[in-house]
C-alpha cells in the first residue's frame, strides 16, 4: 500500500515547508516539493497542516481506581484518541503489592491486544520495591518498558516513601531508565482530607481544598532533590501549580535533566469549576485538582520557555452516573480523573497557537516530538522524516468544532468542556500508513496497534 500527501504545509518541531509525503508501507519514503510516484492513494492536504501523530504519554485505560474502572478500555480509547490525532499512547501498568513487575506488564498486554486501534506503550507503576523488583525493572527496561511511575501522594495504595524513591532513582540510573514522579505530598493531605470530613465539609470541591498547590511544590523540590542526588533524570507528571512550576524552572537554570509535563485541563480549566452547583465540581476531580485561573498564564510561559516539555492528557475518564456519584456524599471517594484523550490537539491548537502563547512548532514539539524524545520512540515516531513511521495527522487549522460529550468518541457521559468551540481538528488520521481517520469517520482497525518497545535513556 502506497499513499501520497500533496499540497500540504509539512510542519515539525523545526521546519514548516510546502511539500508532499510519498508513504510506502508503514514509512515515510520520501519528502520532496512536487512528487509525481504513483500512489494507491492521493490525499490532497491543500490549506492544511501535515504533523506527526500526536503521542499521548499519560493515559490510564481500562485502569481500576477506588472501587470502578476508567470508562474507556484500550478499544475506546484509542479509537477517540485516533479521532483527535494521537497515534500513539503510553499508558500505565500497575504493580499492586505483592505482584511482579512483570505479572502486572503481562496484565496490561492482555489489556491491550487485540483492541488498540493505534501503537502503545507502557510505563510500569511500582507499588513495592524489593531486591528482586529491582532486578526486574532492569529486565523491563530491556524488554522496552523503559520509565517507572512512582507516587509521592495516595498513602496506603500506591504512595513511595523517600528511601524507595531514591533506591528505584539510584536503579534507573544504572539501567537507562526514567522515572516519571506523580509530585504531591501525600502526608499533608491525607491529613487534609481527614480533617474537612470531620468537619462535614463533603462536597467536590473539598478536593481541591485538601490538595494545595504547596504540597505539589514540595514534593516537585524533593522529587527533583532526590534525582540530584541519585544523578539521574527526573519527569514530572500532570504539572499543575506555580510553585511545583517554580521548582521544575529553578532545578533547569542549575542545568539539571529535570523535565515536566502538563495537561490541557490545567490550562483551560480551574479551581472555579469546582463551585459549580451542586454535583457538578465532581467532573473535575481529579489530582492535582485544578487550580486558581492564574495559573494557565504560568504554565503557557513555562511551555513557551522550555521549562515544561510536554502536554499530555492523564486521560482517566469515570462517567457522571455510577461512578463519580460513588462520592456523592464523600469527596474522598469521588474516582480521581477526566476524559481528554480526543480533545488535546484542538484544545491546545486553538488555546495555545491560535492565541499566540506558543508557536506551530512548539505545538507539534509538546504534542508530539519532545514526549517521543523523552520516552525513547525518536525517531521511529515523533517527527515526519524518510525512515519513520508513517504516523501523520493531516490538520485543518480553519476546521471549527464543538466539544460535546454528544459527539465525541469516549465512552464517557459528561465532557469538561462541554458546548466549547475549537477551531483546528483533525481531517485525516494515518498510524503506520494506514488511513484510521477519514474526514471525521473511523476507518482503523481495532487491535492493529502495536506494543512498542521503547529505547532506554
Ligand atoms: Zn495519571
Amino acid at each position: 500500500m502506497t499513499l501520497l500527501i500533496k499540497h500540504g504545509t509539512v510542519v515539525t518541531a523545526t521546519d514548516q515547508y510546502r511539500g508532499d509525503i510519498f508513504i510506502d508501507g508503514e514509512k515515510v519514503a520520501a519528502i520532496g516539493t512536487s512528487l509525481t510516484m504513483a500512489a494507491d492513494r492521493t490525499i490532497d492536504a491543500s490549506g492544511k497542516y501535515v504533523l506527526p501523530g500526536g503521542i499521548d504519554v499519560h493515559t490510564h485505560l481500562d485502569m481500576p481506581f477506588g472501587g470502578t474502572t476508567s470508562a474507556d478500555d484500550f478499544e475506546s480509547g484509542t479509537v477517540a484518541a485516533a479521532h483527535g490525532g494521537t497515534t500513539t499512547v503510553v499508558d500505565f501498568a500497575i504493580q499492586y503489592k505483592g505482584q511482579t513487575l512483570h505479572h502486572a506488564w503481562d496484565t496490561w498486554m492482555k489489556k491491550a491486544d487485540g483492541k488498540a486501534a493505534i501503537d502503545y506503550g507502557f510505563h510500569m507503576i511500582i507499588t513495592e520495591l524489593s531486591d528482586q523488583i529491582e532486578q526486574e525493572m532492569d529486565a523491563l527496561v530491556r524488554q522496552g518498558v523503559t520509565s517507572f511511575k512512582l507516587f509521592m501522594a495516595y498513602p496506603g495504595v500506591f504512595m513511595l516513601d523517600d528511601a524507595t524513591i531514591f533506591r528505584a532513582l539510584l536503579r534507573t540510573g544504572k539501567n537507562g531508565g526514567t522515572i516519571c514522579m506523580h509530585a504531591e505530598n501525600g502526608g499533608v493531605i491525607d491529613v487534609l482530607v481527614k480533617r474537612a470530613l470531620a468537619e462535614g465539609k463533603t462536597a467536590p470541591k473539598y478536593h481541591a481544598l485538601t490538595r494545595p498547590a504547596r504540597a505539589e511544590g514540595e514534593a516537585t523540590h524533593r522529587a527533583i532533590a532526590l534525582a540530584e542526588m541519585a544523578d539521574v533524570p527526573i519527569y514530572i507528571v500532570h504539572l499543575s501549580a506555580a510553585e511545583a512550576l517554580e521548582m521544575v524552572t529553578e532545578a533547569r537554570d542549575r542545568g539539571l535533566p529535570a523535565y515536566a509535563e502538563t495537561c490541557p485541563q490545567y490550562l483551560f480549566l480551574s479551581y472555579d469549576n469546582y463551585e459549580d452547583p451542586g454535583f457538578e465540581g465532581a467532573k473535575y476531580v481529579m489530582s492535582p485538582p485544578l487550580r486558581a485561573r492564574e495559573t494557565q498564564r504560568r504554565l503557557w510561559r513555562g511551555l513557551a520557555f522550555d521549562d515544561l516539555q510536554a502536554i499530555s492528557t492523564d486521560h482517566c475518564p469515570f462517567c457522571m452516573k455510577e461512578q463519580k456519584t460513588l462520592g456523592q456524599d464523600d469527596f474522598s471517594k469521588i474516582p480521581n480523573g477526566a476524559p481528554g484523550i480526543e480533545t488535546r490537539m484542538s484544545l491546545v491548537y486553538d488555546g495555545g497557537v491560535r492565541t499566540g502563547h506558543i508557536s506551530l512548532n512548539r505545538f507539534v514539539e509538546l504534542t508530539s516530538t519532545s514526549p517521543a524524545k523523552i520516552f525513547g520512540l525518536f525517531p521511529r515516531k515523533g517527527t515526519i522524516a524518510p525512515g519513520s513511521d508513517a504516523d501523520i495527522v493531516v490538520f485543518d487549522p480553519d476546521k471549527t468544532i464543538t466539544l460535546s460529550a454528544r459527539t465525541l468518541h469516549m465512552k464517557v457521559d459528561y465532557n469538561p468542556y462541554e458546548g466549547r468551540e475549537v477551531t483546528g481538528a483533525t481531517d485525516t488520521v494515518i498510524s503506520r500508513g494506514r488511513v484510521i481517520v477519514d474526514g471525521g469517520t473511523f476507518t482503523g482497525r481495532v487491535g492493529a496497534g502495536s506494543f512498542l518497545k521503547r529505547n532506554p535513556r
